[in-house]
């Protein structure tokens, strides 16, 4: 077989759970960075929806702390509202890279849906800082009227249906400050998985219709799309299989091979992938360059995705058994080999990250 050899800057994961502290039988900073490296990422961003959520200065100071020298990449954190917390954000504002506003409902206890409390914490948020929004159809109307009316930068998280894409289409045609990001797994699978995955294919949004997940590739291709988050979100395989199986799936060690494949099969491009792993995160959300780091990848590798070889903590993927074409060969972070041919090297070489 024949192989191509290429660099890519090492990428950035605006969003993931990390699950500590709190649900580190889940994940932990250790196993979750492990896991970006082995997917190619130098830098996550962190969500504060923990079970001790990353509501308030201690709280923040408390995960800054715990990730503290055990991290493989780097990462950095995001700060969760809630209407008590609009008195914090002056004092946080130079140690997250945006603010987390839940609109819908989703893992944890961060709902917000009172629209003058709303109002407060967009108004209250500093202008030049993102805010990020889980908001899906009429709560994504109201965000974007709330960022409008309140001049703020807004975020759309894992947008994955076609009225929420055009959406946010149309709120960038009207100049507004808005970005957005999509899945690895609303690009790749429907709603007709489920069937097979069963609770491995249940997440906050959840998957979407053939329609949806076409639109979204041509709001890729026209740049509408801002960038790919995984929104790694590991369970244990008994938590999935439980009654009540909790949402979300891991997205660290499957995103770049994935994306590789659309390349292979002519449906992105090199550079597009470089804009939405890396250079737009950056740009967005102010992440600062990263000297002699890259992610060296064989694009003309193909293999069949096996949750034996993932270092996730959770052990799984929705992607088992998928054919993949593109494998991460080595990642260098600032001069140092942290992760080749499958393994993880040395000692933990991360930083906790601040915006720039
Ligand atoms: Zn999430």
């Amino acid at each position: 077989m024949s192989a191509e050899y290429i660099k890519l800057p090492g990428l950035i994961d605006p969003h993931v759970h990390l699950r500590e502290p709190g649900a580190t039988h889940k994940e932990d900073f250790e196993t979750g960075t492990m896991a970006a490296i082995a997917g190619g990422f130098t830098t996550v961003l962190d969500m504060p929806n923990n079970p001790e959520p990353t509501i308030s200065p201690e709280s923040l100071q408390r995960k800054i702390t715990l990730a503290g020298n055990r991290v493989y990449c780097d990462i950095g954190f995001h700060f969760g509202a809630t209407a008590k917390g609009v008195e914090y954000f002056e004092q946080v504002k130079g140690e997250v890279f945006g603010l987390k506003v839940y609109m819908n409902h989703t893992t944890g206890t961060l709902l917000m849906e009172d629209k003058e409390e709303l109002n407060r914490v967009f108004a209250g948020w500093p202008r030049e800082k993102p805010i990020i929004v889980h908001a899906e159809g009429e709560t994504l109307v109201t965000a974007i009227a709330l960022a409008r009316l309140n001049n703020r930068r807004l975020h759309v998280a894992h947008v994955a249906t076609k009225e929420d894409v055009e959406m946010v289409r149309e709120a960038k045609e009207k100049g507004l400050p808005v970005t957005c990001e999509v899945t690895p797994h609303h690009l790749f699978l429907t709603e007709a998985d489920v069937q097979a995955l069963g609770p491995f294919g249940i997440m906050k949004p959840s998957l979407k219709t053939e329609t949806d997940r076409l639109a979204l590739w041509g709001n890729l291709k026209l740049g509408v799309i801002d960038m790919i988050a995984t929104d790694h979100a590991p369970h244990t395989k008994e938590e999935k299989l439980s009654e009540k199986p909790p949402f979300g799936v891991p997205g660290l060690e499957t995103s770049l091979p994935l994306l590789l494949t659309a390349v292979a099969e002519d449906k992105l491009t090199l550079d597009q992938v470089v804009d939405l792993t890396s250079t737009n995160p950056r740009k967005i959300f102010g992440i600062g360059e990263l000297t002699e780091t890259f992610t060296e990848v064989d694009l003309k590798e193909s293999y069949i995705i096996d949750a034996k070889n993932l270092k996730t903590k959770c052990a799984w993927t929705p992607f088992e058994g998928k054919r993949v074409t593109g494998r991460i060969l080595r990642v260098v972070l600032r001069g140092e080999i942290v992760f080749d041919g499958g393994n993880v090297i040395g000692n933990p070489r991360g930083n906790v990250v601040y915006p720039g």
